[in-house]
């Protein structure tokens, strides 16, 4: 158990020192993809096993017993509370699903089309949702479901239907929701670390990014912008504040999403700069496990 609570705090300390400087390097490449990937190992880091220990003097480290059962005992707490939140509304969401959620033959056959011109071989499920909700993916069941909302599908183009289905799947081939699973894990674990919560946002803003350069590479740029802002009207009306842990469209840097789906500006893809930062920042940052003495 102490070495458990040792690793975990060592951990932290080398997220907390490094996420200052991965926070820089994102903003100087401008890179969605290259900042998504950095973000993502550090949130890895929180959760990896020690490899390669490196001792380190750190004094003022050295709590008094009482002190350190308190902490353990708050963090514990903090953990089995978080725990709960999020099973508590993951469950919520998925019974308003069932609730007021279909799967639509002729959608269904819209989505299996883009889906196979994708090359997605089993593509989620296409569920028309009654309420206000932008579209996104929800990767908390057997089987993946992409959440449109029936309104929106009815007062778009068949082509702004189609661009914002090719976001969803862009999130789907991606596996945007097992790094859902990864965020939540690391929220529930290390509820009290900032970084975290930073992270979150930062991988989240990154991916959508991503998401567009998938779709701009595939359907008309000026169709998808449109699409977009005709979302954005159609949940500011009214939004649906359940919160879905999903990957889905948001309000914010609107003008940065816009202008970067019109010039085409980012990609989704690490270039090879991109990998060799990614793989050298991994071999130096993951193995390490500073032992306070
Ligand atoms: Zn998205």
């Amino acid at each position: 158990m102490t070495s458990v609570i040792s690793t975990a705090i060592s951990n932290a300390l080398i997220v907390t020192c490094l996420a200052p400087i991965v926070c820089y390097g994102c903003r100087r490449s401008r890179c969605a993809a290259l900042t998504h990937s950095m973000w993502i190992v550090l949130l890895v880091k929180f959760l990896t096993p020690p490899l390669l220990t490196i001792p380190v003097v750190l004094p003022w480290l050295h709590l008094s017993h009482v002190l350190t059962q308190q902490l353990l005992i708050t963090w514990a707490s903090g953990t089995c509370l978080m725990t709960l939140i999020f099973i508590r509304q993951i469950i919520r969401f998925r019974q308003i699903l069932a609730t007021r959620s279909l799967i639509d033959p002729t959608a269904t056959r819209e989505l299996e089309e883009i889906g196979q011109r994708l090359g997605v071989s089993k593509a989620p499920q296409l569920r028309l949702f009654d309420g206000r909700v932008s579209p996104l993916l929800w990767g908390w069941g057997l089987r993946n479901a992409i959440v449109f909302p029936r309104s929106l599908w009815e007062r778009l183009s068949l082509q702004e239907r189609r661009s914002l289905l090719t976001h969803e799947l862009g999130h789907h081939i991606r596996g945007d929701h097992y790094v859902r699973m990864l965020e939540i894990v690391c929220m529930c674990v290390y509820w009290w670390h900032p970084v975290v919560w930073c992270a979150r946002y930062r991988i989240e803003e990154a991916e959508e990014t991503c998401c567009d350069a998938f779709v701009v590479r595939h359907e008309p740029s000026r169709t998808y912008a449109n699409a977009i802002m005709a979302t954005l009207d159609f949940i500011s009306e009214s939004p649906c504040k359940t919160v879905t842990y999903a990957s889905q469209l948001a309000p914010a840097s609107l003008q940065k999403r816009l202008t970067a789906v019109m010039l085409r500006s980012q990609s989704e893809r690490l270039s090879r700069i991109g990998w060799l930062t990614l793989f050298v920042f991994c071999l130096l940052l993951l193995p390490l496990h500073p032992v306070f003495l």
